[in-house]
């Protein structure tokens, strides 16, 4: 099942989002289908997620992009579920405080890239600084047309540093977002989500979809790549990121650190004190 190359974005290349399918042509036969996968695949991402975090050489850090309600925290939530707290970040990006404005814009991204052993995901990104300031006009093109080279070198150097990048836009049909909308106002555990401005979000669709369309022509080389997934399905945009993030994780190939004691005189040692217990 190669959905890695699928929907991976290659270097400098022209993509037409309004033309990229939001839903799923296969591999699978349907929903359950893919769930089943899924199960597989986040067993698959725990025992990844463990060696990596043993080793403690290299570390991965996923950066989700996407329009409101999407699913952004629904996929970690999926994905990260089973994983070691221990191991795992996620660093939601809103819009920055007076203090972080008062920085590089990179400033508050740098500190929670991950450490090694770990795996850091970015629930939204330095990539709004690019995406959100040009839409809504927040700094002029002069400002925001620079960060491009100015991410690269960043991801440069966290990729040069032993830290794997992927990084996933969720793409989703107007229709699918309005359905959803819908069904956070149907319930009230949800109203706490509801937000005028995600309406008025749906209005500056085209330019968003632009401004995507060149961040994935100059910022996705091979060291840290986009991907663009069909995310109406909620079954697929899971199995598909999880799919990419467990190959990934498979080239990475964290070890257990060699064996370094002497099993046998461990061995004897448990032996000893197991006796000496049923013998009291
Ligand atoms: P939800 O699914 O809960 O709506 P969300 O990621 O949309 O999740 P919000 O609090 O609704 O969270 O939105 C965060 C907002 O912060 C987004 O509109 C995003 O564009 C904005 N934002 C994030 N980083 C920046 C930035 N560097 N500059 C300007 N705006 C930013
Ligand atoms: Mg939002």
């Amino acid at each position: 099942m190669d959905l890695l190359k699928k929907h991976l974005v290659k270097p400098g290349a022209s993509i037409k989002l309004a033309s990229m399918k939001t839903v799923p042509d296969g591999p699978f036969e349907g929903k359950d289908d893919a769930r089943n996968y899924c199960e597989e695949i986040i067993e698959k991402l725990r025992e990844m997620q463990y060696r990596l975090f043993v080793e403690a050489k290299q570390s991965l850090l996923i950066v989700l992009q996407a329009p409101d309600a999407a699913g952004k925290d629904g996929l970690i939530r999926k994905m990260l579920g089973r994983m070691n707290p221990q191991g795992v970040r996620t660093y939601p990006f809103k819009v920055p405080t007076p203090l972080e404005k008062s920085h590089d814009f990179l400033w508050r991204v740098h500190k929670c890239t991950p450490a090694t052993g770990m795996i850091s995901v970015f629930n939204r990104s330095h990539y709004e600084d690019i995406l959100a300031v040009r839409v809504e006009k927040l700094a002029p093109k002069e400002v925001w047309s620079k960060r491009y080279d100015m991410i690269n070198h960043f991801e440069n150097l966290l990729a040069a540093n032993g830290t794997r990048i992927l990084k996933f836009y969720l793409h989703i049909s107007p229709e699918e977002q309005l359905e959803r909308f819908k069904e956070r106002l149907d319930r009230p555990e949800k109203h706490w989500k509801l937000n005028a401005g995600d309406y008025e979000s749906r209005d500056k669709r085209p330019a968003y979809l632009e401004a995507y369309e060149d961040v994935f022509k100059e910022c996705s080389p091979k060291h840290a790549p986009w991907f663009i997934i069909p995310a109406d399905k909620k079954w697929y945009r899971d199995a598909a990121v999880g799919s990419i993030v467990y190959e990934t994780m498979k080239e990475m190939s964290p070890q257990l650190p060699p064996v370094d004691v002497d099993l046998d005189k461990i061995r004897r040692l448990y032996e000893r004190e197991k006796a000496e217990l049923e013998k009291t």
